[in-house]
C-alpha cells in the first residue's frame, strides 16, 4: 500500500516536509510518491491543501500507475 498524488497538486511541498521517509519525488509540475519507499503512514493525506493525495486503494488506477512509473523513472 502507498499514497498516490493526482494532478490537483500545486507543488507546495508541504507533503515533502511531513513525510517521515522521503517518499515524495518532485516532477516539473507536481510531486508523486515512490510506492517502494512509502510506509503508508497517511500523514501526508490530511496535510495536502489541495486534497491531491489518497491511499492507493481510494485512488484512480491511472494515478497509481502514474506515481509508480514517474517515481521509477526518477530513480
Ligand atoms: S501537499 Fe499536496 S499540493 Fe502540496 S506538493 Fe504535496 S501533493 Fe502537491
Ligand atoms: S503516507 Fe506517509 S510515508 Fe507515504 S508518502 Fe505519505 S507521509 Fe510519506
Amino acid at each position: 500500500m502507498a499514497s498516490v498524488v493526482n494532478d490537483s497538486c500545486i507543488k507546495c511541498l508541504t507533503c515533502v516536509d511531513v513525510c517521515p521517509v522521503g517518499a515524495f519525488v518532485e516532477l516539473d509540475t507536481q510531486v508523486v510518491v515512490n510506492p517502494d519507499t512509502c510506509i503508508d503512514c497517511g500523514v501526508c493525506i490530511s496535510e495536502c491543501p489541495q486534497g491531491a493525495i489518497a491511499a492507493d486503494g481510494d485512488a484512480d488506477e491511472k494515478w497509481v500507475k502514474f506515481n509508480a512509473e514517474k517515481a521509477a523513472a526518477a530513480g
